[in-house]
């Protein structure tokens, strides 16, 4: 079976890919074009794709009879794939849960602290060489510890950083997600996400990408936050409307966000990287070594399933 790798992986992950698959490992870190995708889909038994690599109904119309028959995506969120028409193309898509959780709820709580406590104006300011020293009313941030953190989506990720946040700060935890969760933790199950978003302190984004979340951050939900508020979006940009939130930070509004995605990613537009009340991290979601293995690891084993005619390990 011929299986295209879309970036390049850790070395561990190439070594299992060449001894196991027939497989090409493309050597760029941009997202496939539509005539990559196209080929590949002609091409290749097994795709590996990753986020940017955009999937539409479109790429899969446009090929008549695919040779493709899974799209083993390196990631856990998939809203690049347009996972219906996959399957009307008689193509089976997985995702690789779980590995990535614990790396993006850290990611969510350096967000939380370096929102709340200025911590990149701080190192901006000491970068300048303009820093005059300590003094009592320097840079006054958020206190974090036994403050409010709504959580928005508490599936894997979610529960991940509202155990942080429970366990590791004493933070009072609410959240919003479709089904009621069952947790060795106290939280509580908000009314919706308009009251929750105006009765906490730390307002987390952690659901899906998909079109049913698009804009669930818009103008209304952040004007009903507290002024004093953080806005962190670990999830996909597409869910925070984002001109709406550079108004609410530029205009008091809300006091800080930490971002790890945008809505228009790579793109971060100006009006957002000027503000200094916000953090704003290149998608560092899952980048460590350890997991982006633990990720390529699993993306190969529903490749090995499927090549073997087994059951699919982690099929969405
Ligand atoms: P998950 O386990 O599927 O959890 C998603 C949660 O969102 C579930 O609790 C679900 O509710 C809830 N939800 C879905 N649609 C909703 C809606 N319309 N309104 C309210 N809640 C909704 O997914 P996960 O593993 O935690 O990952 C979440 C997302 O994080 C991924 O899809 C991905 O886009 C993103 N992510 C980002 C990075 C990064 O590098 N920054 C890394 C990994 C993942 P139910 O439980 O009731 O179904």
């Amino acid at each position: 079976m011929k299986v295209l790798i879309a970036r390049p992986m850790t070395a561990e992950i190439e070594v299992r890919a060449r001894r196991d698959f027939d497989v090409e490992i493309r050597e760029s870190n941009t997202p496939l074009t539509v005539s990559e995708m196209t080929h590949a889909l002609q091409t290749f038994d097994i795709v590996v794709p990753t986020l940017g690599d955009r999937f539409n109904a479109d790429v899969f119309a446009a090929v008549a009879a695919p040779q493709c028959k899974l799209l083993a995506n390196f990631g856990v969120g998939y809203n690049h794939i347009d996972v219906s028409a996959a399957r009307d193309a008689g193509i089976q898509v997985t995702n690789t849960p779980g590995a990535v959780t614990d790396a993006t709820a850290d990611i969510a709580m350096t967000l939380i602290l370096m929102s709340a406590r200025r911590a990149g104006q701080g190192e901006r300011l000491v970068r300048s060489g303009e820093w005059s020293g300590w003094h009592p009313t320097q840079m006054l941030g958020q206190h974090v510890t036994g403050k409010s953190v709504g959580i928005v989506g508490m599936g894997r990720i979610g529960q991940a950083i509202a155990r942080r946040c429970h366990f590791g700060f004493g933070m009072d935890v609410c959240y919003v997600a479709r089904s009621e969760k069952d947790l060795d933790f106290d939280a509580t199950r908000a009314p919706d996400l308009t009251a929750m978003a105006g009765m906490v302190d730390i307002l987390v984004v952690a659901v899906p990408g998909a079109p049913e979340t698009y804009h669930l951050i818009n103008a209304d939900i952040l004007q009903v936050m507290k002024p004093s508020a953080h806005l962190i979006n670990i999830a996909r940009g597409e869910i925070v409307e984002e001109t709406a939130l550079v108004q609410a930070l530029e205009t008091g509004g809300i006091a800080g966000a930490g971002l790890d995605v945008y809505e228009f990613e790579p793109a971060v537009p100006e009006s957002l990287r000027s503000l200094d009340n916000v953090t704003l991290l290149p998608h560092l979601g899952t980048a460590t070594a350890e997991v982006r293995t633990n990720m390529g690891h699993m993306a190969l084993d529903n490749v090995s399933a499927f090549s073997k005619g087994l059951a699919l390990p982690n099929p969405v």
